[in-house]
């Protein structure tokens, strides 16, 4: 998701005159786009502000910004209300929005006489600018990324000489960004379309309902023409992006409408919601070859008291079912998923309900998660965190010494298979690439012409844990 808010961003800076440098050191400005969801990541921003030199503008965007104004609810109903509607959408349309500038000085000064006119205020009021502030006088702005349409006159306001045509839209997902829809130093052919925003689901360790909000869904007609927009470029791939992506009320038809279009090689989809999955969505997978062959399907725990507790609206046997209906399918899916070991109240029994399913849907990777408290969500209002961390860390281990087992279990059928692979990195005389179901591949380069970027035909020769080994054929 940060890639494709990111590519947004960069388009924004650039239809602007600004332009884009990789290196932060020939950089006078550094926009973070930051991720909230373990607090790792959160303190990893905080420790990459301190290398940053002081003579360097900061921005912030992203689920940091946006998850701390929980504690808005201490400071002022009224910023929250003018906060809390979302992108302002209503107003956008039918008026010039009016931008708000509020330094520390100014915070107490009325402006909320007509909060309806309030499309951005400078967040100087968050308890997140307050701590960046003290430490970091460099930080000049934060800006949620859902008000990224108004990004040109947040500038104007912080006197950058700009100027602004506005284009008014209602969400920052209508800014088409140009052929660029990634920021890496290796540009795969991927392109990555976001058709929700925000999540309704509350799972109880979750913070995305609060730091991304509500969902929300886009028409079929702006992901399809985004899609085309890519692949009548140099793209072959689509990523199709929601936090319960297959929630989405169009979903199969989007996925359908995209087949159509030409140059498409791979489409796939992250992440989806086991109980919202359509038999004909499933069928999809069987039929359609360019819909690949992998479901990443997150379970979080496999005891049906856990995932109660969680709030993920399925039981352990609901989950083995839906893992009967994908192996029941005709073609070979490969089925990845979430596991979160050390939630609240799990027991060596639950774990061990984890370890026996976990054989039995013989997952090709699973992202292994410690629990960690997330400020502000249910599990944090509510419940105590109350296995230990020594314990966590050992349930980690076993989950992933499993893993490591039945993927080499798995792999060893996909000797003598031959598979077109999206070649990810070279070096020297290897290279590394991935296939439809997402298994990492290894092999030697037969011609030096190959490159980041191409797809070749390798024949899997040695299977190893989490990764293959083959040859070009
Ligand atoms: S489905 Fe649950 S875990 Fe996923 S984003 Fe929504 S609340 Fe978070």
């Amino acid at each position: 998701m940060n890639y494709a808010d990111s590519a947004r961003i960069k388009s924004v800076l650039e239809n602007l005159g600004f332009e884009y440098t990789k290196g932060i050191d020939s950089a006078d400005i550094i926009i973070f786009d930051t991720c909230s969801v373990r607090q790792k990541s959160e303190d990893k921003i905080f420790g990459k502000l301190k290398q940053i030199s002081p003579d360097k503008k900061v921005w912030l965007t992203g689920c940091m910004v946006q998850h701390d104004l929980l504690g808005l609810s201490k400071i002022d109903s009224q910023l929250i209300k003018a906060y809390k509607r979302g992108n302002f959408a209503p107003v956008a349309k039918d008026m010039y929005p009016l931008i708000v500038w509020i330094n520390p000085q100014q915070e107490k000064e009325d402006f909320w006489s007509n909060p309806r006119d309030v499309v951005y205020i400078n967040a100087s009021f968050q308890p997140l600018w307050d701590k960046l502030k003290t430490k970091f006088s460099n930080v000049e702005l934060l800006f949620r990324i859902d008000d990224l349409p108004y990004l040109p006159l947040m500038l104007q306001k912080l006197w950058y000489n700009v100027t602004y045509s506005p284009e008014v839209v209602d969400e920052y997902t209508s800014l088409l960004p140009g052929d660029s829809n990634q920021l890496l130093d290796v540009r795969l052919p991927v392109a990555y379309i976001p058709i929700q925003t925000g999540c309704s689901q509350f799972c109880a360790y979750c913070i995305v309902p609060f730091s991304r909000w509500l969902e929300k869904n886009r028409a079929v007609e702006d992901v399809v023409r985004e899609a085309k927009h890519y692949l009548d470029q140099w793209y072959k791939e689509i990523m199709l992006l929601g936090q319960i992506v297959n929630k989405h009320p169009d979903f199969v038809k989007i996925i359908r409408e995209i087949l159509k279009l030409q140059g498409l090689k791979w489409l796939r989809y992250t992440s989806p919601y086991p109980t919202f999955y359509s038999e004909e969505l499933l069928k999809l997978h069987e039929q359609e070859q360019k819909l690949v062959p992998h479901i990443h399907a997150p379970v979080q725990s496999w005891s049906t008291k856990v995932l109660k507790k969680m709030f993920r609206w399925y039981s352990a046997e609901q989950y083995r079912e839906f893992v009967d209906k994908i192996r029941a399918l005709k073609r070979d899916i490969s089925i990845t998923t979430d596991i979160i070991v050390g939630f609240t109240d799990e027991t060596e029994e639950d774990f061990l309900q984890t370890l026996e399913l976990t054989k039995y849907a013989r997952f090709d990777m699973i992202y292994i998660g410690i629990y960690s408290v997330r400020p502000g969500t249910i599990a944090a209002r509510k419940y105590q965190d109350n296995v230990p961390e020594e314990e966590k860390k050992r349930r980690w281990q076993v989950l992933n010494d499993l893993l490591q087992d039945i993927s080499f279990q798995n792999n060893q059928n996909e000797v003598g298979k031959i598979y077109d692979v999206l070649v990810k990195t070279v070096w020297d005389s290897n290279a590394v690439g991935y296939n439809g179901q997402m298994k990492t591949i290894i092999f030697p380069l037969a011609q030096n012409s190959i490159k980041v970027g191409d797809f070749v035909k390798v024949k899997i020769t040695k299977p190893d844990a989490l990764k293959l080994w083959g040859e070009i054929v």
